[in-house]
């Protein structure tokens, strides 16, 4: 049976919530870079940082970003293959690219200026309905709604909501009830407060009810149940890609690499030419790889030996990757997308990470 917000919202006391949660806010909020003013631009790209990443892992992020891409203009106007360098390590590459083509958009149809209104803000490439809430209440003091994992966690805590937060369906519960909850003189201290919590004290993993604010308004506190809420399907193995990747040097030491295409899973990044296995298979790597270097790039290559073994996880797949050192004395016509580079000129592109971890390896 669906959760009617009416019946969740009575007998909560909404305006002492607010009072609790934003006072709280003010005093205890941590000191964050894209916290120094509420300029829309930053706002927004710390919001696209945060999303899958930590704060700790985003702060150089965000100071280097802001440093190299000031504006929104100067972001419009970078080249492409400079702000995924920026971005190397912070996987999740698509937000980059959308970010970049939003903000083109900025300039082009908004002169320069972010929108603050949601309707205008949802056109926007890549901004979704918690980027857009950010956006609209911290930097514009907007009453909107900015729901991602973190806060329906906290929520479904504070009111004891059961659905299943893994449903997208379930995202419109929280942003329902979020706007019967917000503080319209403090939107922006409201939903920051939210985040906050869900960052400090409503964790994951064993919440710190006892030094909770808010904890005299928590439905799953009173009733013993913060550790069983979140209510969340469990998600499916992962699917396994096997891949044989070579570092291909030339006879003046130089690495084949080359750019992944324009579409598609760490789109327009670089790698090692690679190649995919059916299925695991301990023997006949090195042979098949020679095979593949042939019939693809048409070198003859020779494998030195096995670098080494490793493992990266995205949302979806893992790749189990493993990794040869070869040579070949043979030529090949460099090209934009794939050429012989130094290791100096390799590290002015931008590699996914597990492809930096590779390179790591070459370098010790
Ligand atoms: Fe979360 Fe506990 Fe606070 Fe409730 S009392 S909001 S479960 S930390």
């Amino acid at each position: 049976m669906e959760t009617n917000i009416d019946n969740l919202l009575k007998n909560f006391n909404k305006l002492q919530f607010q009072i609790d949660l934003i006072h709280w806010f003010k005093n205890e909020q941590r000191i964050l870079p894209w916290r120094q003013d509420r300029d829309p631009y930053k706002v927004w790209v710390s919001e696209v940082m945060l999303q899958q990443t930590r704060v700790e892992t985003v702060i150089p992020y965000f100071n280097n970003f802001i440093e190299q891409f000031p504006t929104v203009e100067a972001l419009a106007n970078a080249e492409e293959e400079k702000v995924l360098k920026a971005w190397e390590g912070l996987g999740y590459y698509s937000r980059a690219r959308n970010l970049q083509s939003a903000v083109k958009e900025v300039v082009s149809e908004y002169g320069g200026k972010i929108p603050h209104r949601v309707e205008e803000l949802s056109k926007l490439k890549g901004v979704g309905p918690y980027t857009q809430g950010a956006i609209s209440s911290i930097a514009y003091g907007i009453p909107a709604p900015a729901v991602d994992g973190n806060v329906m966690r906290v929520l479904s805590r504070i009111l004891l909501i059961e659905d299943d937060i893994s449903k997208p369906k379930t995202r419109n519960l929280f942003e329902n009830a979020v706007r019967e909850l917000i503080s319209v003189e403090h939107p922006s201290e409201f939903n920051q407060g939210l985040m906050e919590l869900g960052a400090l004290v409503c964790t994951p993993r064993s919440p710190s009810c006892l030094l909770c604010p808010v904890q005299s308004h928590c439905r799953a506190f009173s009733e013993g149940m913060q550790d069983q809420l979140p209510f969340k399907t469990i998600k499916k193995n992962n699917k396994e890609v096997f891949i044989t990747a070579v570092i291909l040097k030339n006879k003046d030491g130089q690495i084949l690499v080359q750019k992944r295409p324009s579409e598609g899973l760490l789109a327009n990044l670089w790698e090692l030419p690679n190649h995919e296995l059916k299925q695991e298979s301990m023997y006949g790597q090195a042979e098949q790889l020679k095979h593949f270097m042939k019939a693809k790039y048409n070198l003859n290559i020779t494998i030195e030996n096995q670098l080494l073994n490793l493992k990266h996880e995205f949302s979806h797949l893992t790749w189990k990757i493993t990794v040869f050192n070869g040579y070949t004395n043979d030529e090949i016509k460099a090209a934009d997308f794939r050429q012989f580079l130094s290791l100096e000129d390799m590290a002015k592109l931008p590699f996914p990470v597990p492809y930096q971890k590779i390179i790591k390896e070459i370098v010790k």
